[in-house]
């Protein structure tokens, strides 16, 4: 079995470079023709679909970030005029927002680069454990084993004990889903008296839509002999870079392009500067261009030792803006905005903290608060951020004033 998936991971930057910039024209002449706000875009720019041969004419482009895409898809639904409409799409993602995903075609290797490059295959049994529910990941992850032959074991959300019974009747080879969930299934086999180690098969884990810790990834290697690999993609344009056995940042996927921006103009930054992560997608359905992932990071441009030429992430550097994201799953202003409409009494504040490798929420609120006031914004809370509130916080009025911050994010990733 080859290490890539491809002969295209290995090509000249040159030929990468050219490929691109006639890929990137073709979408840009598609997207004209299917896509009224991007034609609208062009024209009120006075610019031409065939302008965008090479990577460095997007930035004449303006970034749309989650917050913007929010507000397209309000204003003109489902999609915002962004996408083809007379296109077959394969299924519809939400993600909170909510954002609309007409999803790519089937065809798409969809997350197949990254399993091959941590080495999984034929020989593996694979425990998916992403949401299957509306959002993509769940389905897409599926889609990206199955095209490099393994075998997948749908799991999703279930519980951490469910999780345990399948690792050990199935003889689970790998695991895919967030760091903090395979280790809450560690704990839960501890807790029935099993040596993870010893008595499990589990040897590789594909990690997404949370960061790695480096001390929890020592933890998995090192105490568990689990040999951990980051993803790193967003729903509204799939995989974007992922880890090969180097471990030392992330390369860029052949489908996408990848430019890290001044957050303030939306030009490219110096090479390896830090900067906004700025995504554009081949997508011959969907026309996404510059989307603004809210990632800090910055680009390696050394070549790999692996032999992949494609640029390099050097992982996450934090959020830019201020929706954020908790266990895995975005919280935007946007639905904070909805819950306040809800509780018009209240004014509330969130902060995120991050102790023992998992993420903890906390709700600060002062106001008029009913007797029951706690049970119901916590109940409200879940249904349009869909994430679970740990610890909630009575402060003095004093201490929340207008005009504070939403959300307080006081994780340290590095
Ligand atoms: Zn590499």
């Amino acid at each position: 079995m080859s290490r890539y998936f491809d002969e295209q991971e290995t090509i000249g930057r040159e030929k990468r470079e050219r490929g691109q910039g006639e890929a990137l024209r073709l979408m840009a002449e598609r997207g004209y023709r299917k896509s009224p706000f991007f034609r609208k875009t062009l024209d009120g720019l006075s610019l031409e679909p065939a302008q965008f041969a090479s990577v460095k004419e997007l930035e004449k482009l303006p970034v749309i970030t989650r917050e913007a895409l929010i507000d397209l898809q309000k204003a003109e639904p489902p999609f915002g005029g962004l996408a083809d409409p007379e296109a077959q799409i394969d299924r519809i993602f939400v993600s909170p927002g909510p954002v609309y995903e007409p999803h790519l075609s089937e065809s798409d290797p969809l997350w197949a680069r990254s399993y091959t490059a941590a080495g999984l295959g034929p020989h593996d049994i694979v425990l998916n454990a992403f949401s299957h529910h509306l959002v993509a990941a769940g389905l897409t992850f599926h889609g990206g084993l199955r095209r490099i032959g393994a075998t997948v074991i749908p799991s999703g959300t279930s519980g951490a004990q469910i999780q345990v019974q399948l690792i050990r009747d199935l003889r689970v080879t790998a695991y895919t889903g967030t760091p903090s969930f395979l280790m809450a299934i560690i704990r839960k086999a501890e807790e029935e008296g099993y040596a993870f180690r010893k008595d499990f098969s589990l040897r590789k884990a594909c990690f997404a839509a949370e960061p790695l810790e480096a001390s929890l990834r020592e933890r998995f290697e090192n105490e568990y002999g689990i040999d951990t690999y980051q993803m790193y993609g967003a729903t509204e344009v799939g995989d974007v870079a992922y880890e090969c056995s180097e471990k030392r940042g992330w390369h860029l996927c052949e489908e996408v392009l990848v430019e890290i921006v001044d957050p303030a103009t939306g030009r490219n930054v110096p090479p390896g500067a830090l900067g906004h992560v700025v995504v554009t997608r081949f997508n011959p359905l969907f026309f996404l261009f510059r989307f603004g992932t809210g990632d800090l990071s910055r680009l390696i441009e050394e070549p790999c030792s692996c032999g992949r030429t494609s640029y390099r992430l050097d992982g996450i550097f934090g959020r830019i803006g201020d929706a954020v994201k908790v266990r895995g799953l975005f919280v935007a202003p946007s639905q904070l905005k909805e819950l306040q409409k809800k509780h018009p009494g209240i004014r509330f504040q969130l902060l995120i903290a991050r102790t023992a490798h998992e993420d903890h929420l906390t709700v600060r609120f002062a106001g008029e608060a009913g007797k029951d006031f706690e049970e119901k914004f916590c109940s409200d809370f879940r249904e349009i951020c869909t994430i679970r509130i740990d610890h909630m916080e009575r402060i003095s009025p004093d201490d929340l004033k207008e005009g504070d911050p939403l959300i307080l994010d006081g994780r340290n990733w590095r």
